[in-house]
């Protein structure tokens, strides 16, 4: 069985897990998963939602019931273990308990085996040993469980209170694997808390919040209010709203208003102009005398803008003009396609 180990990433907000085959040998890790702090936000909720406790609770019977005989119940547990690796799929939190307790049983059982112990043959010495054996299966079950509750219920109240015994945790599984590249690794070979401490160390660190995506309406962990979760989908519906926003304001600005119905009425001319079929030399001169109207019509706007005048029929009648201006010019380039011929 291999080794696991995580890191974390405070800035990119990431947990990679790792696989060592062989730590004493070869010093190279193999990534197992890779996750986001929403992650662990998504798996604490599905895990409520979901039957990982009580299939957890029935696996963890069965270590019970089988630790201390025949093999062929063994490989039973093995075959459940694996079934049970699939039905948890992606929620790498109930994984990963489900591994450690393996972990923890398998290492019961091959003490027991190591002893010769079987059901059979049990005096009282044996029996103790094989009490023993369960007891710590059990305990690790229940340390499992407290766990998974704790993550569970800073995630229900949002993360705001992350319980003192997290800062006072125990550090002994820091393990300190490439110390040039800074990665610090952290055992998960006997138990979650690593994880959930580490993790939740990290939020404070961070001085991460839970905020609510307007679109999906997940949870997700940033310093501030950025209104969306950092999905595709959302973000995309971000620069919408964004650009919703921009266009709104524009209208707003009654000065900038006055410009772009010139500037839209001038397009819609030139639209019509390339209808004709006219030369580009033509459509050239068309533009030509556009940008030099707009430009004229910008800068009478934005001596009112500047000194916030407000629109008067004298600014009206000046864009009216142009417009006329441009208007006639549009009437003479579209009879020019006859001439050109
Ligand atoms: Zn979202």
């Amino acid at each position: 069985m291999s080794d696991l180990f995580f890191t974390v990433d405070v800035f990119k907000k990431e947990i990679s897990i790792f696989k060592f085959s062989s730590l004493t040998v070869h010093h190279e890790k193999t990534l197992a998963s890779k996750f986001t702090f929403d992650d662990m936000i998504y798996m604490s909720e599905d895990y409520v939602k979901g039957e990982y406790q009580k299939k957890m609770q029935e696996i963890c019977n069965l270590m019970l019931k089988y630790v201390d005989i025949e093999k062929s119940k063994n490989e039973k547990i093995t075959d459940l273990k694996v079934q049970l690796e699939t039905e948890f799929g992606k929620n790498i939190l109930a994984i990963t308990c489900l591994s450690i307790l393996f972990r923890t049983y398998q290492a019961q059982r091959d003490h027991l085996v190591h002893l010769g112990i079987f059901k059979a043959f049990k005096d009282g010495i044996t029996k103790k040993i094989t009490l023993e054996a369960k007891s710590i299966i059990e305990n690790k079950f229940k340390e499992l469980t407290d766990a998974i509750d704790m993550l569970i219920k800073c995630s229900e109240n949002n993360f705001q209170q992350i319980p003192e015994s997290t800062f006072m945790s125990d550090n002994g599984y820091i393990f300190e694997c490439n110390k040039r590249q800074i990665s610090m690794l952290y055992s998960l070979n006997e138990s979650i808390d690593p994880l959930i401490h580490i993790f939740l160390t990290n939020l404070f660190i961070g001085n991460l919040k839970v905020f609510t995506c307007k679109n999906c309406r997940k949870r997700y962990f940033s310093n501030t209010d950025v209104g969306y979760c950092p999905d595709i989908k959302c973000q995309e519906e971000k620069d919408k709203e964004l650009r919703k926003k921009n266009r709104m304001n524009r209208k707003k600005n009654e000065y900038t208003n006055l410009s772009d119905t010139l500037s839209n009425y001038t397009r819609q001319l030139k639209y019509k102009l390339t209808l004709t079929g006219v030369s580009e030399d033509v459509i050239a001169v068309y533009d030509a005398e556009k940008s030099s109207c707009l430009y004229n019509v910008k800068m009478q706007i934005s001596t009112y803008q500047d000194c916030e005048r407000p629109i008067d029929d004298d600014l009206i009648s000046y864009i009216e003009e142009q417009k006329g201006h441009i208007k006639a010019l549009y009437d003479s380039l579209s009879k020019q396609k006859g001439t050109e011929q």
